[in-house]
């Protein structure tokens, strides 16, 4: 499930686009709630730390001299095709980017009428290298045929935290006494059955998590004094300090709740990107999660027939997330860096395995308001999320199976195990073998081809090892 919810209509940010400084959190009313709930969303409008500067929640300010070295690396079409088609499909406004033959100009601050200036290449053959710490496909060695990921570094990000704070999290259901089921957790697992087959196939395996315990050292209580100017900022003069009952949907305006999710999202989200961006330096990483539909009450959950896979890489920015100084900042580097080129083929690749292994039919969402499909697969999808956003990598995020599916549910309570076994009337692998197994055909089968070689026959004929 994604970490990140937006409205479907979002608009009412534009009203304030005149004001000189602001941030803004979303929340969704749920949580856990699935892309195909309607979602409520609280905007929330606070002072930034700098007075001029508009930057998001729990964000700095960005520092645009580094796009500099990213000069004449990209031909004015190339910059018009993905800020079009990838980036900014749902428009901006107009003093944002605008370009002529040679430059684009792009806005830093506007109560400043501050610009930055990128120049462009002439031609392709006159563009210069693009300065980048990871490596794409192409540009590795002829790998092995028994180690089609010989060299590739790969980072792996289990989504949410799970153990403890599943239920603070919200994603956590129950159904009577069994195993309840914990988002979190699931992630782990899959995690740690992917890292050992990874590395078998000459992979260098890192984790961005790996404990059910935050990488970010701050707590929900850290937040309190942040979670109330929030609260006040967006009236609610008088916020309340605790949730009394958790089925109250005004449990949104408690300090309590605003100052959790800034703990176990944002905070830990930016947390996990520093590790990514200063001491990893993947080339790759797979954020791998299962996606929900509607449960309802958490102790008697809604068990569905739906089921579905989807993947998703960054881009589709909304209006009012590119008014944001350092979401357009980041937007553009993502763009510059060309992580594109190499995050849609994988996903699409991935996408493809996933889908024949799993027999899943593409994810649909239900309107077009902050999503864009992208790719051939017809399972990829382009989203602005903090992690797709923040890890200055190709990004694949990966949302296989609803996890209130019957047949899932079954298959989570099921475990993991080795060879096949009957469930639910059909004989098959662990979810979590699947789910792993998959994942590293996908990346085999696009580190196979994008290096030049032949795919071993062998290459992927084990299953992911156990971990218990
Ligand atoms: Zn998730």
């Amino acid at each position: 499930m994604k970490e990140e919810y937006r409205s479907p209509n979002g608009k009412s940010l534009s009203s304030d686009r005149r004001a000189p400084s602001c941030f803004v959190i979303r929340l969704a009313r749920r949580r856990l709630a699935n892309v195909t709930r309607p979602l409520f969303l609280l905007l929330i409008v606070l002072p930034a730390l700098h007075a001029e500067d508009s930057v998001s929640v729990l964000g700095s300010k960005p520092r645009w001299s580094v796009l500099e070295r990213y000069k004449q690396t990209i031909t004015r079409d190339e910059f018009a095709h993905l800020i079009n088609d990838v980036y900014c499909t749902h428009g901006f406004a107009s003093d944002l980017i605008e370009t002529d033959g040679n430059t684009a100009r792009i806005l830093i601050n506007r109560a400043a009428q501050e610009f930055f200036t990128l120049r462009f290449a002439a031609n392709s053959a006159e563009c210069k290298p693009v300065p980048r710490l990871w490596h794409p496909a192409k540009s590795l060695p002829h790998a092995p045929r028994e180690k089609p990921l010989s060299g590739v570094k790969i980072a792996l990000d289990p989504g949410h935290l799970g153990g403890n704070w599943a239920k603070m999290e919200e994603r956590w259901f129950q159904v009577g006494e069994s195993k309840p089921v914990q988002e979190g957790d699931l992630t782990l697992r899959v995690a740690r059955l992917l890292a050992p087959r990874l590395r078998e196939l000459g992979a260098k395996v890192s984790f961005v998590r790996n404990s059910d315990e935050p990488t970010t050292e701050k707590l929900p209580d850290d937040f309190r004094a942040l979670a109330r100017k929030i609260l006040i900022k967006n009236g609610v003069p008088q916020p309340r300090a605790d949730v009394l009952d958790p089925n109250d949907p005004a449990k949104e305006q408690t300090i309590r709740w605003q100052s959790e999710i800034l703990f176990y999202r944002y905070s830990e989200i930016r947390r996990r990107a520093a590790c990514v961006n200063f001491k990893l330096h993947p080339d790759l990483v797979l954020c791998l999660h299962f996606n929900a539909e509607v449960w309802g009450d958490p102790n008697s959950p809604n068990l569905t027939d739906t089921n579905h896979l989807h993947l998703l890489v960054n881009g589709s920015y909304l209006a009012e997330e590119l008014e944001f100084d350092d979401q357009r900042f980041e937007m553009i580097r993502r763009l510059l860096s060309r992580v594109y080129d190499e995050e849609l083929p994988l996903a699409d690749t991935i996408a493809s395995a996933m889908a024949r292994a799993t027999g899943l039919p593409p994810y649909e969402y239900p309107t077009t308001n902050s999503t864009t499909k992208v790719g051939i697969s017809g399972y990829v999808y382009a989203r602005n999320l903090l992690a797709t956003r923040l890890y200055r990598c190709p990004v694949v995020y990966c949302e296989p199976y609803v996890m209130n599916s019957k047949d899932v549910f079954a298959r989570i309570q099921a475990g993991d195990y080795e060879g096949t076994r009957n469930v639910n009337g059909i004989e098959r692998k662990s979810i979590f073998r699947e789910y792993a197994d998959s994942v590293a055909e996908g990346l085999v089968d696009y580190y196979s081809k994008a290096r030049g070689g032949s795919r071993s026959p062998n290459a992927m004929s084990q299953t992911a090892p156990s971990t218990n």
